[in-house]
């Protein structure tokens, strides 16, 4: 039976559910108050990464990872994915310690994407890092993709499968019609048997709206880019225990970002750097990489991002609206598994079980009842 679904948000989450409702023969509607990969799904690190997730997460990121082998296929282009791996450093070794546990820890879960390597190793495949890092944690395969094309591709696949895009207008309001949703947006009113809330770090006014408050923070994670040095670099890399993410890219430049914020504003839909953190994540740099304090940095920014109390996203059903599903609050690793969201929320839709575990990020996780 074709559903008439409208999907809130054209970011990663909202494309690939797009992509996969569409497949099934739905009638998909997407809209954006601003366009599609706008806000963090577009301006993000590229991060294509199982290294270091909760537990929970750990079976859609190996989901979605095999969906990133076979993107072209899926969506008609690469979206830039380069496998090229993702290494955890250690600085110290109670840093050892640390991924040494994380590695036993996933292998009692039965995994085994993440291996711990010796100083040599480390040296091998980053021959340039400093001198004191005794190893780290790698994971291969992992690596990193092109989020403003990604996003772009996913977009162009839905729409060729026959989902429509309305950018430029906001939903405004959401109300109960014959057993579906009237969605305002723009001055236009769309019907929908289903909502599909996919927006972002604005997910949690949707939420509020819906009668079901969930405590959604905006973040702003900041990133910096440089100039154009010699290749030096395979891998991305992160740190153990400070933030980083760290990466070069096939035309030289190097994209650095972490955990630091920046600042946030979702009423004016921005995100701004702030100097003080983007000096803190390039220190991080230059300790573990001594020559890179004389590459110079063209250009910074920061996205909105949402973020959740326990760092997982809110992906099902709603609690009390049965026609109403969240994909929502990633904060700050969702662009990796945008690739297999869609397919969730097409399993809710279509009310079969999802072949993923989805029970620990149920939106009921917020509710004291
Ligand atoms: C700087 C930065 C670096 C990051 N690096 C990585 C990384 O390396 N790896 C990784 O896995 N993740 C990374 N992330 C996180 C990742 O980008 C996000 O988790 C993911 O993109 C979230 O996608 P989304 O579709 O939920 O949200 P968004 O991309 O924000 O999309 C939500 C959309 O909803 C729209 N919207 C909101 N409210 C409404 C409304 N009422 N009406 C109409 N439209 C609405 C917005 O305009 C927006 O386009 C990073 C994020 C940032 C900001």
């Amino acid at each position: 039976m074709t559903t008439r679904i409208v999907i809130v948000g054209a970011g990663i989450h909202g494309c690939s559910a797009a992509v996969h409702l569409s497949l099934l023969g739905h009638q998909v509607t997407v809209i954006d108050k601003a366009y599609a990969g706008r806000h963090a799904s577009g301006v993000n690190a590229g991060g294509v990464r199982r290294l270091g997730r909760h537990p929970a997460e750990i079976p859609l990121a190996m989901a979605a990872w095999k969906r990133w082998q076979t993107m072209h296929d899926f969506v008609g282009e690469d979206c830039g994915f380069r496998p090229v791996g993702q290494i955890k450093v250690a600085e110290s070794e109670s840093d050892m310690e640390h991924l040494a546990l994380r590695e036993k820890q996933l292998q009692s879960l039965g995994f085994d994407h993440e291996y711990l390597i010796d100083g040599d190793e480390l040296r091998r495949r980053i021959p340039s890092v400093a001198q004191h890092c005794p190893g780290g944690l790698a994971c291969d395969g992992d690596g990193y993709a092109n989020p403003y094309r990604t996003v772009t591709a996913w977009r162009r696949r839905a729409q060729q499968q026959g989902a429509t895009f309305y950018e430029g207008i906001e939903v405004t309001n959401l109300e109960p019609h014959r057993g579906g949703w009237n969605v305002d947006a723009g001055g236009q009113r769309f019907y929908a048997d289903i909502v599909v809330n996919c927006a972002g770090a604005w997910a949690g006014t949707l939420c509020e709206r819906l009668g079901e408050p969930v405590p959604l923070r905006a973040e702003a994670p900041m990133l910096m880019i440089t100039e154009r040095i010699s290749p030096f670099l395979q891998p991305v890399v992160g740190a153990t225990s400070r933030p980083l993410s760290f990466k070069q890219f096939e035309n030289g430049t190097v994209l650095i970002g972490g955990g630091v914020r920046g600042i946030v504003d979702t009423q004016r839909n921005l995100a701004e750097t702030r100097l003080d953190g983007l000096a803190e994540n390039a220190d991080t740099v230059v300790s573990l990489f001594p020559f890179m304090a004389q590459v110079r940095i063209v250009r910074t920014w920061a996205g909105v991002e949402a973020v959740m109390p326990d760092q997982l996203p809110v992906i099902g059903h709603s609690a009390i609206h049965h026609n109403v599903i969240h994909a929502f609050g990633f904060s700050a690793h969702g662009f990796q598994l945008g690739a297999i969201t869609g397919e969730i929320v097409s399993d809710l839709v279509e009310q079969s079980e999802p072949s993923l575990p989805i029970a620990p990020f149920s939106i009921r996780r917020f509710h004291n009842d």
